[in-house]
């Protein structure tokens, strides 16, 4: 059995105060007793059976990493939303991956739509980020998601997929990565992918990994969804047999997180 995954990506919000406010919010929040119970081994224990243990991770802005890792509960983890694929020098603005590390930092996200379309990032540059975060040990949750206009024109297989190849080619061992399938059409907009879309496409792209990376790799990876999650509409998304958790954008910053983080319990 997969575990599940619940992210909070908080994306470009937040102020110190409010950052606190959440993080306060999930040290006081009655999870599942379990949440988390690998604590900072997530490597170690990343696909462990159980049906009650659901890994939490939350992904505040570069600038408040390392005030969420020091006051936040052991056993969620913490994920920054970038990294860079180099390992230091003169390049400004940007954060290595053994500068995660140092700060205790386990994850990060790569890929997001909002880095694609805004920051106009090619799935090669985050092949190699996702190779060097690996590398070095940091989780991947790696984002993948078509356009309105490319899911009209049934282009949504061909996209998704082509988006992952350009990581196969470079990394052999998906264990430490987790897929998150991000329409963008269903991101920030309220409209959220049927629990039908959202499972075709999850069942393609795990037959994609059987099929490009091993049958392993499809039966172990965790592929979760993101797009317009709320504590309303996650519980009819949870229950679709290749659906093993959530990345949730804006309701990640409201108590309706912890429903969501409790929906397995
Ligand atoms: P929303 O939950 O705000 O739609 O954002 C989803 C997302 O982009 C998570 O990475």
């Amino acid at each position: 059995a997969r575990r599940f995954f619940v992210g909070g990506n908080f994306k470009m919000n937040g102020s110190v105060k409010a950052i606190t406010d959440i993080i306060n919010g999930l040290n006081n929040a009655q999870l599942d007793p379990n949440v988390g119970m690998s604590g900072a081994d997530c490597f170690v224990d990343h696909n462990r059976e159980s049906d009650t243990v659901t890994e939490v991770v939350v992904a505040p802005s570069a600038l408040y990493l390392m005030l969420t890792r020091e006051h936040l509960r052991q056993g969620i983890e913490v994920a920054a939303q970038n990294v860079f694929d180099r390992p230091n020098g003169a390049f400004t603005g940007e954060i290595s991956v053994s500068q995660l590390k140092d700060a205790g930092i386990t994850w990060t996200i790569l890929g997001h739509s909002e880095r694609r379309v805004i920051l106009q990032e090619e799935s090669t540059l985050i092949a190699r980020k996702t190779e060097a975060a690996l590398n070095g040990g940091i989780g991947v949750i790696l984002c993948v998601g078509e356009s309105l206009e490319q899911r009209e024109a049934n282009k949504t297989i061909e996209v998704v997929t082509a988006q992952l190849a350009a990581v196969a080619e470079r990394v052999k061992d998906w264990s430490k990565i987790v897929i998150a399938y991000e329409p963008i059409w269903a991101i920030g907009t309220g409209k959220v992918a049927t629990t039908q879309q959202a499972q075709e496409v999850h069942y393609e792209i795990r037959k994609w990994l059987a099929s490009t990376v091993s049958q392993e790799a499809s039966e172990n990876t965790r592929i979760i969804y993101g797009g317009s999650v709320t504590d309303k509409n996650c519980r009819d998304l949870a229950t679709q047999p290749d659906i093993d958790g959530f990345l949730v954008g804006g309701a990640s910053l409201k108590p309706a997180f912890f429903d969501i983080v409790n929906v397995k319990r």
